[in-house]
């Protein structure tokens, strides 16, 4: 079994990218795993439209994972620790009976513990500078992924849960199983589409605070050839090729199947909403909306904020 983690800011196109890459006969697409516990706890559902708890398909993942540790999900969802998972206070779906402020406060200073460890040189390696629970928890994401390739009979599992520090700590604790895809979509067009429920100029902030993250922690731990960065534009454009050379990476013969969807599309991962996709037409190149919805001051203050790092990515 080998392990693709996507990295991708919101809004940029992970959905989309995942939903191709699991209808691959080899490949799984598990959605958001690290939100898998949540769902289950407030009774969230499955992409099927089925709650998560009660999807037949993941019924068999489920029992499985029970085999493996003992412990069954659905009656006890966060017994397995996958990592904190803190959602934004407003959020829809909040599990406001878990996430409660002490748990927040936790997640914090774990997560500054963390940041500093990995920003540090790399001198010694990560694993004494690994937090115990941190390294639990990737241990019992890796006993999820096995559960679904085993139960799916999948080769290939997709993680789209997005979260930087948990791809390096996948990364290093299995380098021979985990592969990173970094999935960079122009800045401007992010701050664009989140402008309709946020300022724009936090949306710009958020975007250039995950993609630098991303990039130093890449550039820090996981050696050139098992990452691969994928510009959204691209593969909007031109799917066919971008999902070429993406199997070649992995490993696994190209079906030109994966771009072609009914109008039902019956998925099960773990959040994300197809429906919002209607795909079955094909995939649309991107919209360039932000070169009208975005005026010369905006242009201006999004360049203040994070120019550099867009250009560095490739989008001028
Ligand atoms: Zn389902």
């Amino acid at each position: 079994m080998k392990v693709l983690y996507i990295l991708s800011s919101p809004h940029g196109g992970s959905t989309l990218l995942s939903l191709v890459l699991g209808n691959h006969p080899v490949i799984a697409n598990l959605g958001e795993v690290s939100f898998i516990p949540k769902l289950l706890a407030i009774q969230g559902k499955c992409t099927c439209g089925d709650m998560l708890a009660e999807c037949s398909e993941w019924a068999d993942v489920f029992a499985e994972l029970q085999s493996m540790t003992g412990v069954d999900m659905r009656l006890s969802p966060y017994e397995l620790y996958l990592g904190d998972a803190i959602q934004a206070k407003g959020g829809s779906q909040l599990d406001k009976a878990h996430q409660t402020n002490w748990r927040r406060q936790l997640a914090k200073f774990r997560s500054l513990i963390d940041r500093a460890a990995l920003r540090a040189p790399s001198w010694g390696g990560i694993g004494w500078r690994t937090l115990p629970s941190i390294k639990k928890s990737i241990e019992n994401t890796m006993q999820l992924y096995r559960a679904a390739s085993t139960a799916w009979d999948k080769e290939i599992i997709v993680d789209a849960s997005k979260f930087p520090r948990k791809a390096i700590h996948l990364y290093q604790q299995y380098p021979d199983d985990v592969r990173i895809l970094h999935l960079a979509r122009d800045g401007r067009g992010v701050t664009t589409s989140r402008m309709r429920y946020m300022d724009a100029l936090k949306a710009a902030e958020r975007w250039r605070h995950y993609h630098q993250l991303t990039r130093d922690l890449l550039k820090q731990w996981v050696p050139e050839e098992h990452r691969m960065m994928m510009h959204y534009e691209d593969f909007v454009k031109s799917p066919g090729p971008a999902m070429e050379s993406l199997c070649e990476w992995m490993g696994v013969p190209y079906q030109k199947d994966m771009l072609e969807f009914g109008n039902e599309i019956i998925v099960h991962s773990a959040g994300g909403n197809p429906a919002r996709f209607n795909i079955s037409g094909g995939i649309k190149p991107a919209d360039e909306k932000w070169r009208t919805q975005l005026n010369d001051d905006m242009l201006q203050k999004f360049d203040a904020i994070a120019g550099k790092l867009n250009r560095d990515l490739g989008y001028e």
